[in-house]
């Protein structure tokens, strides 16, 4: 079966790499299954809250899936309001919005788009993927519920944890030195606290650590703290008290306010995400019939807010390398895009740690700022400095 025009697909993880990947293929008429470990698309909040998507990587990629007159409508322009602060909660810049061309969106209706876009019955919720073995030139691919299928393309889409990069690489995920813990509490129970962040994305940066402060569309605040931490450092999230005057003995002699954005999180909002990457250009030898896409390829730290533009974009490029593939080379084609998606994702990992070392190391808010500045010069919109 293996090289046949169409290969049997089989996606594991249901991020917007995966999610992403399915649709691109499906516009083009090509079929293939996504499994989901999640029991359905609301049951667990994503990582992080909104995401704005990039021209040339997230925006193409929804254009591809066949969904950007669907996301465009889902955005919030608001959501672009920037400012940066120093530990003291003074603006050193405030960008109000205007029309950057990067609308935020909630993670939330990202999926739900995403789902609602793919043919029913093509996601199959509720599926852990535990492992793969070769049967002949395809994968019998087994699920924890003892469920198996068969598939000549595995494309592990599984996240930065991912079960399938075993299968291609020995690479593993290498903890950075920091950690974030997320919060988040209800805008409208806190009216002059969230009266300080304006209507998009809050930084204050200082003395190596980070708090960001994000709104979503249904009024909610979510804090992301970060801070320096090894590896054995737990923050004990079920127990929100605890876990706030933790993560608060970080924060020591940051303005009152500020503190504030962790004292009043909600209980059952709080999660400990350490920051790990995958080495900065991580690439694998072509192995037939399994590839990566998204965090599971090219992990990377947030701070080039790339990650999720680039498991889209991933999603994209290997949709439409297998879509363009002549009847029996479309296993040449994933080994091609997997060339070309390691240089664009090495790229955007090196960024994003240089941001993370200069941002979390001396550089602090004001050499944030300045790079949010400059971004906005290079798209002709002129910040306002408070
Ligand atoms: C705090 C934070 C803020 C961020 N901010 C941004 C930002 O502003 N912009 C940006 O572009 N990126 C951002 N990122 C990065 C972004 O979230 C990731 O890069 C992106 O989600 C990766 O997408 P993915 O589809 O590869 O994997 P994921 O989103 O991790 O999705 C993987 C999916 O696979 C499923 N799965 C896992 N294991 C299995 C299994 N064994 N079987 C079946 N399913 C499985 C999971 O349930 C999940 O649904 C941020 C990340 C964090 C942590």
């Amino acid at each position: 079966m293996s090289n046949t025009a169409s290969p049997r697909i089989a996606i594991i993880g249901g991020g917007p790499g995966g999610l992403v990947l399915l649709n691109v293929l499906a516009r083009r008429g090509i079929a293939a299954t996504l499994y989901e470990r999640d029991e359905s698309p609301a049951a667990r909040g994503q990582v992080g809250s909104c995401l704005d998507l990039h021209k040339g990587s997230g925006q193409d990629a929804i254009k591809g899936a066949g969904l950007y007159d669907e996301w465009l409508k889902a955005s919030r322009a608001e959501g672009e309001e920037r400012i940066v602060t120093d530990k003291t909660g003074v603006a050193i810049i405030h960008h109000r919005p205007a029309a950057t061309g990067k609308p935020e969106i909630d993670r939330k209706i990202l999926r739900q788009l995403l789902v609602d876009g793919a043919p029913t019955g093509s996601i199959k919720w509720g599926h852990t993927f535990v492992s793969a073995a070769p049967v002949g030139d395809a994968w019998e691919v087994s699920f924890a519920d003892g469920s198996k299928v068969t598939a000549d393309l595995v494309v592990g889409a599984d996240g930065g944890r991912s079960r399938v990069r075993p299968l291609v690489s020995d690479a593993q995920i290498v903890h950075t030195g920091w950690t974030t813990v997320e919060l988040a509490f209800d805008s409208r129970a806190q009216p002059d606290l969230a009266a300080r962040l304006g209507s998009g994305t809050f930084f204050a940066i200082d003395e190596h650590k980070r708090i960001v402060a994000q709104f979503t569309g249904d009024a909610r605040i979510h804090i992301g703290a970060t801070f320096p931490a090894p590896e054995s450092f737990v923050v004990p999230v079920d127990n929100a008290a605890a876990a706030k005057s933790l993560v608060l003995a970080q924060f020591e002699g940051w303005a009152p306010w500020l503190r504030d954005l962790i004292a009043c999180a909600e209980d059952g909002t709080i999660h400990q995400r350490p920051l790990t990457i995958l080495p900065v250009g991580h690439t694998w030898p072509h192995k037939k019939g399994v590839t990566l896409i998204g965090d599971a390829a090219n992990l990377m730290s947030t701070f080039a807010a790339a990650g999720a533009n680039i498991a889209m974009l991933a999603g994209l490029e290997l949709g439409q390398a297998l879509a363009t593939a002549s009847p029996g080379r479309w296993d040449e084609h994933v080994a091609q895009f997997e060339v070309k998606m390691c240089r664009i994702a090495g790229e955007a990992a090196a960024q994003s740690d240089k941001n993370m070392k200069e941002v979390l190391g001396d550089g602090g808010a004001q050499m944030f700022a300045a790079r949010v500045k400059r971004n906005l010069l290079k798209l002709g919109i002129e910040p306002y400095v408070g």
